[in-house]
């Protein structure tokens, strides 16, 4: 039998000898509201094989080597153990306090320095502050309120009701929930996509997110990738060929309504037009009950519909499901996005459970139940007009950007229907990390959301000028040449300026 001394015996016997609950007391002229400054992640270098490489097997440009953060272990906060006087002292909620004082700072530079990612970071939800100290969790379906009481639901169908007239579905035909994220949205897409055919190929243009070829690999379904053109949108010549080579099989099919994708090949803002993948599908001989298609619209999503030209999202046409992120565009502070399919195809998919009293078809139990929240509120105060006048300032800003980094001698290119605007890597990977871009090969992109202003780019555009001045002042050194990546006619390193 265990002794008693047994059961009570720390699960941190390290800690108790005193060796790892050192805690440095920070010293007394410690100023918490200053600046810390960022140290410099040591650079680590890597072969992607072994690695995050979701897009496995093919090309060997993947054998180029990928700059990694840095090891977060060396920074990390440690949990230490409360003293026996904490309480009395006050000392570890002064401790506490600080650290939590230094990392708001931290966060305040961070988000000032902030261009790589297409996270709108300009909200205030201070009205909805009041609602932290409530655990509100809508675990189960939207639709069916479950014996937990702590939920947001009314917010939560609410906002599914918005995105609904937004897709052009009615009310009684579409299924739909708030995700924990855009992935989460893609892996429930597919799910729904391989449950109606259980035998079905999935087509996925290269320049999907890596979320899509994951959910292929997670699900064990057939996964064809098509070929893009330089802008990065599928290429249907190639989707056809792919498709005739299998007719036998229902074709289940990704649709990038933005791909911003860092995994892929290049880092662009490519949309697959829409239309022309559903002609192709027809032309092909895949009548409306053998395909089924997942708009990916993380991103765009949101921003298509305001876009002249962009081919439109609609239930009125043969997709099966959209996705899109809510922490992207729309600036939700937490990651969630919004999921909706049509409702005849739910139900292939979800089982009653007894302990909810509500139905399970979501991929996640326990969902975020302040997310939608956050959302309910966001579309109230924006609506359908806020939402295009802040996609008219992104293109703006987008096109205002392009221009002065050309104007600058410096390859860049902005895709017609996106705010992401694509140019040469920076040289000096300090710089990357400062802006926080996001790069692959020679490319680096900025995505212009809502909160980019033009001065927070002009700032960004004579620091970039500036540095640049430095990292070629020897004729040795050349900036790289991106025609490959961004067309020849965006270039303008040695060989293609004219
Ligand atoms: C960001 C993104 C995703 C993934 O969304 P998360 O919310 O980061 O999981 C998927 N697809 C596209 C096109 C994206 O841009």
């Amino acid at each position: 039998m265990v002794g008693s001394s047994e059961l009570l015996k720390s699960p941190f016997p390290d800690f108790e000898n005193g060796a790892a609950a050192a805690v440095k007391i920070l010293p007394e002229d410690f100023d918490p509201t200053a600046v810390v400054p960022e140290p410099l992640p040591p650079l680590v270098l890597s072969n992607s094989g072994d690695h995050a490489d979701y897009d496995d097997g093919d090309e060997a440009e993947e054998k180029r080597e990928i700059v990694l953060g840095r090891n977060v272990h060396t920074t990390c906060l440690a949990v230490t153990e409360p003293e026996a006087n904490d309480e009395v002292t006050g000392d570890k909620d002064a401790f506490m306090a600080s650290v939590l004082a230094r990392y708001r700072k931290t966060l305040v530079e961070r988000t000032k320095y902030h261009l790589g990612y297409p996270y709108n970071l300009d909200f205030d939800y201070g009205a909805l502050g009041q609602l932290q100290h409530f655990s509100i969790n809508n675990l189960g379906d939207p639709f069916i309120e479950s014996n937990y009481g702590v939920h947001s639901r009314q917010f939560e169908v609410g906002v599914l009701d918005w995105f609904a007239r937004l897709w052009e579905i009615e009310k009684d035909d579409y299924w739909g929930y708030i995700t924990n994220c855009g992935t989460e949205g893609n892996l429930h897409g597919i799910l729904v996509g391989r449950e109606v055919f259980p035998d079905g190929i999935l087509y996925a243009s290269k320049e999907s997110h890596y979320s899509v070829f994951k959910a292929a690999r997670m699900y064990r379904m057939e996964c064809v990738k098509v070929a893009t053109l330089v802008s990065g949108e599928i290429d249907c010549m190639d989707f056809k060929d792919k498709l005739l080579a299998n007719v036998d099989k229902p074709a289940i099919i990704n649709v990038n309504i933005e791909s911003l994708n860092t995994a892929g090949t290049t880092v662009k803002g490519a949309v697959d037009d829409l239309d022309i993948v559903i002609k192709t599908l027809e032309e092909s001989g895949f009548s409306h009950d053998r395909f089924y298609i997942h708009c990916d619209g993380a991103l765009f999503g949101l921003m298509m519909p305001f876009v002249k030209r962009a081919p439109k999202v609609s239930f009125k046409k043969p997709i099966g499901s959209v996705s899109v992120s809510g922490h992207k565009f729309v600036g939700c502070p937490m990651p969630c996005g919004v999921q909706i399919t049509r409702l005849e195809h739910i139900n292939v998919l979800s089982r009653n459970v007894e302990y909810l009293a509500s139905r399970d078809a979501t991929i996640m139990g326990s969902r975020n139940g302040h997310a939608p929240i956050f959302l309910w509120y966001t579309l109230n105060r924006k609506g359908y007009k806020g939402f295009q006048k802040e996609v008219q300032k992104c293109l703006r800003n987008a096109h205002y950007l392009k221009d002065r980094l050309r104007d600058a001698g410096i390859s860049a290119m902005l895709n017609e229907l996106s705010s992401t605007v694509v140019f040469e890597r920076p040289l000096d990977e300090e710089f990357v990390r400062r802006w926080q871009l996001a790069c692959q090969g020679n490319i680096a992109h900025v995505v212009v959301m809502p909160n980019v202003t033009i001065e927070k780019l002009d700032v960004f555009l004579n620091e970039l000028v500036e540095k640049r001045s430095t990292w070629y002042q020897n004729e040795k050194i050349q900036p790289p040449c991106i025609a490959a990546e961004i067309g020849a006619e965006s270039c303008v390193c040695k060989l293609h300026k004219c």
